[in-house]
């Protein structure tokens, strides 16, 4: 076994989730959480191990907003997600930023983001709303292809 971060073995393709890949750029990437079914809720990752924004080289730091831009505005126009959190926690490993939809189901605030992410996990692995999960990340895939 490797003792690799799971961020970086899901970099290099020793780890794979659901839907792989739905956008990158040269040091970015996106994939639907694979912990979490909510639909379009999206994780931007760092390519390179990296833990925070200010480890970012000057081209890391020049493309991230646009990136995030894009996934961001993918989520609203492709998806009809109106309101997100960007979660982003330096004390975890590997890069990421949670992109996590409020959904009207949700308790609002960011205090309970998690307690709705633990909610999803432990209730919404059905058939039904995997078949959404699989949908909204078909349709970010279809929209990024056309750009
Ligand atoms: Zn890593």
């Amino acid at each position: 076994m490797t003792d690799k971060c799971i961020g970086c073995r899901l970099q290099e393709g020793s780890f794979e989730v659901n839907g792989g890949f739905i956008h990158e750029s040269e040091n970015f990437n996106v994939i639907q959480d694979w912990i979490v079914p909510i639909p379009g809720f999206m994780v931007i990752q760092s390519k390179r191990h990296l833990i925070g924004v200010g480890e970012f080289t000057e081209q890391e730091h020049k493309e991230f907003s646009t990136f995030l831009y894009e996934v961001r505005k993918a989520m609203k126009d492709v998806l009809d997600i109106q309101t997100v959190y960007l979660i982003q926690e330096e004390d975890s490993v590997h890069f990421h930023v949670w992109l996590l939809p409020v959904y009207h189901w949700m308790e609002k605030g960011i205090a309970n983001a998690r307690k709705n992410c633990y909610y999803a996990r432990d209730n919404m692995n059905t058939e039904e709303n995997m078949k959404k999960v699989n949908e909204c990340i078909q349709k970010l895939k279809d929209y990024f292809k056309e750009k």
